[in-house]
């Protein structure tokens, strides 16, 4: 596995539609495992493969220790509405309030290749829409009132000198699993 650098706001890769997986490659199967480690290095609940500079339609969401993977994922229901503050890992340090379903049904296909269908609400429904927006080039801020985009606009100004490629580069954690081992055989 490897961390992955993540793309941030004003990368066009951000904005392009992504294109539905045909096979389960080795290639996706890597892209998956990749995409967990890096957003699990960056502390997220989510990712989508844009926002690591690929273009398949794929993401992966991890809230409550429950690890998903979506390939090819769609909202086939939905209802209710709920405003919930919202990140992304693609523009760090902003956060905004955002209407999103309440309840959705997704459809995707999982690593085996099976077709499955998964009810959320809450944290879990708000973080389906995010990661399927993110593969068909749409972004939390884009729901935000045009003088809340423009603040955020203006805050990213200054942020977005942090990343002059456009590129968050993440550091591995600390390996806390091998600390312990070693506090084990001290005992
Ligand atoms: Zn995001």
């Amino acid at each position: 596995m490897s961390l992955l650098e993540i793309h941030v706001l004003g990368s066009s890769m951000l904005r392009t539609e992504t294109n539905p997986v045909t096979e389960i490659t080795d290639d996706v199967r890597r892209l998956v495992e990749d995409m967990f480690e890096t957003m699990r290095a960056a502390q997220g609940i989510g990712l989508a493969a844009p926002q690591v500079g690929r273009l398949e339609r794929v993401a992966v969401v991890d809230v409550d220790n429950d690890p998903i993977v979506l390939i090819n994922p769609e909202i086939i229901t939905e209802g209710g509405s709920e405003r919930a503050e919202e990140g992304c890992l693609s523009i760090p340090d902003i956060y905004g309030d955002v209407d999103r379903s309440a309840r959705v049904t997704i459809r995707a296909t999982d690593l085996q290749g099976n077709i499955f269908e998964r009810e959320a609400t809450e944290l879990l429904a708000r973080a389906f829409q995010h990661e399927i927006d993110h593969l068909h080039g749409k972004l939390f801020i884009d729901y935000l009132s045009f003088l809340k985009r423009r603040g955020v606009m203006a805050r990213w100004e200054d942020l977005k000198e942090k990343y002059p490629s456009q590129r968050r580069v993440l550091t591995a954690p600390a390996p806390v699993a091998a600390d312990r081992a070693d506090e084990d055989e001290t005992q």
